[in-house]
């Protein structure tokens, strides 16, 4: 019969969702008894557990739900090896602002130069700022607005595409689009057009975005709607993992020399 009680107080804490409650509240009783913690202290403590385990469940299903390729953060990015990339500005947008203000990112830049890393590392950030994030590439969105438009659920796909705060869209210009596949593209750019913000990663200057799109009148409009509130992000610099496995030849070759 004692345990009573116990029953219900973890059937209510459920109901209530308040799982760190019930995980905690039997322990921490226990000591803050222990220690002379009075009940308001004690009920202060455990709501505090529960905020902050609140606060990593959500920023992890935000992680999830953003599909990142990788999961990397700024911190492991090397600035000093790309020094064309305004590093202030990356940090500047590490913060999240431009997402209030819905502005859009672009990196632009050859491959290897570390753009992925750096969307996903904004994309990251802006989780853990608890933002909701989408990350694709251009070729993967492009691939999955056309099923949907054949299976008749573009309508609610592009709904769930307008709904995040930043929408991650990596590796544009790698695959030139059909003309259909470049307007399902752009009628996304455009939904989301002063309602959130867009990153996009691309290889090609602005002046070859024509290339992927085919036409020029939409390339022109996808960009005027793009650029209008924008931090552009220049990537131009030499391949990092070429650069990465020259450095690893150098030093097995220096050893190789190095009789020591
Ligand atoms: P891009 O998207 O421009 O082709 P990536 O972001 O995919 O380049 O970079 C290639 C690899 O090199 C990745 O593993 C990435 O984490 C790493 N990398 C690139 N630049 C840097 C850097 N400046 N500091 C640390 N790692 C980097
Ligand atoms: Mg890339």
């Amino acid at each position: 019969m004692s345990d009573v009680p116990q029953v219900l107080l973890a059937h209510h804490l459920k109901a209530l969702k308040l799982p760190t409650f019930l995980r905690e509240y039997d322990k921490l009783a226990r000591q803050c008894a222990a220690e002379g913690v009075d009940h308001t202290r004690y009920l202060l403590r455990l709501s505090e557990l529960e905020l902050l385990d609140r606060e990593r469940r959500l920023i992890e299903r935000r992680i999830q739900a953003a599909r990142f390729s990788a999961v990397k953060s700024l911190d492991s990015f090397d600035f000093a090896a790309i020094p064309a990339l305004n590093k202030m500005l990356v940090l500047e947008l590490e913060r999240g602002e431009y997402i209030e203000r819905r502005e859009n990112v672009i990196a632009l830049g050859p491959s290897g130069t570390g753009k992925t890393h750096v969307a996903l590392g904004l994309g990251l950030a802006a989780c853990q700022k608890g933002l909701s994030v989408g990350f694709t590439t251009a070729a993967a969105l492009v691939h999955e607005l056309l099923e949907a438009r054949d299976e008749r659920r573009l309508l609610r796909l592009q709904k769930q595409l307008t709904a995040y705060r930043l929408l991650i869209i990596d590796e544009l210009g790698y695959v030139p689009l059909s003309p259909t596949g470049a307007e399902l593209l752009f009628e996304v750019m455009s939904q989301r057009y002063e309602r959130g913000s867009v990153l996009v990663t691309s290889n090609l200057p602005f002046d070859e975005w024509t290339s992927v799109f085919g036409s020029e009148r939409l390339t022109g409009a996808l960009l005027d709607r793009l650029t209008h509130h924008v931090h552009v992000l220049e990537m131009n610099g030499e391949s990092y993992r070429l650069k990465a496995s020259r450095r690893r030849r150098h030093s097995s070759s220096a050893e190789a020399l190095d009789p020591s």
